[in-house]
């Protein structure tokens, strides 16, 4: 099968394995597991925080920091089509009474300015209390200008808001924009970093922030049930691709920008190249063929994350060859 459904479908390597086989472990919830903790000291480090802590997926990551952010009755300004409003089955108001502020994303992924602005509540009683501006890094895999970050932010902090990056994903727009994640992070309280997409792990996720909103974090992580003991055999999984999978993440970006370049020659399906910033590729079909396609690509052994627009994300397990047989497959499906 070549998997195109999205970059957490990547199985573990051997060698990957074997660093979880060997990890040394203890009782993370007692603090006694050294991989937790070197884990923990890394991504630190990587994104330029003074602590982070290691939770069970990207969900509960952006909920804890929410948590820790904002009280009842508080506010986050947060994109439309952002996970942390749309995928994560309403967390922050469920589980927080935190209100959402939904806000329009632009093209290119960044929420207008004006539109933060124009969202921030006045100290009035009518009103939630706007308390956090949460971004997105990359999203759709796309990458927010370095310099649209730094503006944002300020803009929050003029305002008295914190600020929380969903960087799920921030290794690859740190490899796509050629600086290192710690520039990305710099502007943002806190920032959550998938370990299970393109980098290759099993499970998990890190928060990172300072050390005093990461004791918070680590209460609330209790409280929603993500203390695990001998959680350094999945941090070790962690690990290993920090330091093995990140500057790979290139070859997945050069997969999409050429399995989207051999579509441009398929006049029945439409991609904007400009789009394909990293390892994902939005194609919007013939209208009326969406279905049809997916079922011929599952035939020829090829998944796709299906709908009216087909995603087909790149990652460590598709090679080259793979995408080039994936494109052949949908020309042949459009020429039959
Ligand atoms: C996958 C993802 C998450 C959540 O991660 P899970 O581990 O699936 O809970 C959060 N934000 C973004 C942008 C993601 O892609």
């Amino acid at each position: 099968m070549i998997d195109l459904r999205s970059d957490t479908v990547t199985r573990p390597s051997a060698a990957m394995r074997q660093a979880m086989a060997q990890a040394e472990v203890g009782d993370d919830v007692w603090g006694d597991d050294p991989t937790v903790q070197q884990l923990e000291t890394l991504v630190a480090t990587m994104l330029g925080k003074p602590a982070a802590l290691f939770v069970s997926s990207g969900t509960q990551s952006n909920l804890i920091a929410l948590l820790c952010h904002c009280q009842r009755g508080d506010e986050y300004l947060v994109g439309q089509d952002a996970h942390t409003y749309k995928y994560e089955g309403g967390g922050a108001a469920v589980l927080g009474s935190i209100q959402p502020q939904p806000l329009p994303v632009s093209m290119d992924g960044t929420i207008a300015l004006d539109l933060i602005s124009a969202a921030i509540k006045p100290d009035d009683v009518h009103f939630a209390r706007t308390r956090l501006l949460c971004l997105e890094n990359t999203i759709y895999g796309r990458v927010l200008p370095l310099a649209y970050m730094q503006a944002a932010t300020q803009l929050a902090r003029a305002h008295g808001l914190a600020t929380h990056l969903d960087g799920a994903r921030i290794f690859n727009a740190a490899v796509k924009l050629g600086v290192e994640a710690r520039l990305i992070a710099e502007p943002f309280d806190t920032v959550s970093v998938c370990l299970s997409k393109g980098l290759g792990a099993p499970v998990g996720s890190v928060l990172c922030g300072s050390a005093a909103l990461i004791r918070q974090a680590r209460r609330w992580r209790k409280m929603l049930g993500g203390g695990m003991r001998q959680a350094g055999i999945i941090a070790a999984a962690g690990i290993y691709a920090l330091q093995h999978n990140v500057e790979r993440l290139a070859e997945d970006h050069a997969n999409a920008a050429l399995l989207a370049s051999e579509l441009r020659a398929v006049k029945a399906v439409s991609i904007d190249p400009a789009w394909v910033q990293t390892n994902m590729v939005f194609m919007m079909p013939t209208a009326g063929t969406a279905e049809a396609l997916t079922a011929f690509l599952r035939s020829r052994g090829i998944l796709v994350d299906p709908g009216t627009t087909i995603r087909m994300v790149t990652h460590l397990d598709v090679s080259r060859a793979d995408v080039l047989a994936a494109a052949a497959a949908i020309r042949d499906f459009y020429s039959a």
